[in-house]
């Protein structure tokens, strides 16, 4: 089959995690977890991939490794990953040259992109080109097809579909954002009005950077139906991507997985049960809610959220 990108997109706290390791189940598919955040994550030694091992000894990206020295023809081991980044967030530019390159990813164009193939953005291009570059060392490593990304960061979506746009798909991953915000006060103490504009920015960015992309190759996940019924979501995402579903899938799996960040439950090797969070719906008061609906009630409701 063809070799094929799935990029997860959202917001954090949608259930990405959950949804990597299940599409991981799939003998085409290998979820790399937060692609983004590998170079940052190899250069702290309390960081852990999703294995247990430090990055810089784990197997799995130590074979990354070695196959990319080895294309590249430079002695085995140098630390390619973060000298070839695959990230975008680590791309040194200027703020102004940073606010104009978003810009070029929230319009639709291709072809204003690639009429805006300037010097000033070189190092963003280079860094899609390290990407498209390690997915396919990924996918000779395991054998697998299908690479998963779930960085979810939408400039980055729009980047890696501007690079090589016939073979991503995208799976926008939605969840209330009420439920979004509880989640980010519980583990950050920040006040709702933080955190339900933090939920807004990100799925309007994420709105804005779709703009041009088709809609064959965006798949709309709502993770209240995923939990409820994930038989039911991975056998239409496997239509989506156009490989046979496999049952296996549906097994929540957390051994032998190198996933490069995601939700801490990836280490809970005992928790395998698909269970809908909706622990929002105790935690947050009428003076919450308000707040929430004030910031963001509009742009929930467009999800169906009542
Ligand atoms: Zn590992």
């Amino acid at each position: 089959m063809d070799k094929k990108l799935i990029y997860i997109a959202g917001s954090s706290r949608t259930g990405s995690t959950l949804l990597d390791l299940l599409l991981n189940n799939h003998k085409w598919i290998i979820s790399i977890g937060e692609m983004d955040r590998l170079p940052w994550f190899m250069s702290q030694a309390s960081l852990t991939c999703s294995c247990g091992n430090d990055f810089n000894h784990c197997v799995f990206w130590r074979k990354v490794q070695s196959l990319g020295c080895e294309k590249l023809g430079v002695p085995p081991y140098t630390p390619l990953l973060i000298e070839r980044s695959p990230s975008f967030r680590e791309v040194s530019i200027g703020t102004i040259s940073r606010l104009l390159y978003k810009a070029l990813m929230i319009q639709p164009s291709k072809t204003i992109y690639h009429l805006a193939n300037l010097s000033l953005f070189r190092p963003f291009q280079k860094a899609a080109q390290n990407c498209l570059f390690w997915n396919d060392i990924i996918r000779e490593v395991t054998d697998c097809p299908v690479v998963v990304d779930s960085s979810k960061i939408a400039f980055r979506m729009k980047a890696l579909y501007f690079a090589d746009p016939k073979n991503i798909r995208i799976i926008h991953m939605i969840r209330d954002g009420r439920a979004v915000a509880a989640s980010e006060i519980r583990r950050t103490q920040r006040p709702m009005k933080i955190a339900a504009r933090r939920w807004y920015q990100a799925q309007k960015k994420i709105i804005f950077c779709l703009k041009g992309i088709p809609n064959g190759q965006i798949f709309r996940l709502h993770y209240e139906q995923f939990c409820s019924d994930p038989n039911s979501t991975l056998q239409e995402l496997c239509d989506f991507v156009n490989i046979p579903y496999q049952e296996n899938m549906l097994v929540l799996n957390k051994h032998g997985i190198h996933n490069v960040g995601g939700n801490p439950m990836r280490f809970r090797r005992g928790e395998t049960d698909i269970k809908l969070d909706e622990r929002w719906k105790q935690e947050l008061g009428p003076e919450d809610l308000d707040t929430f609906n004030g910031i963001a009630g509009r742009l929930n409701r467009s999800f169906r959220y009542s």
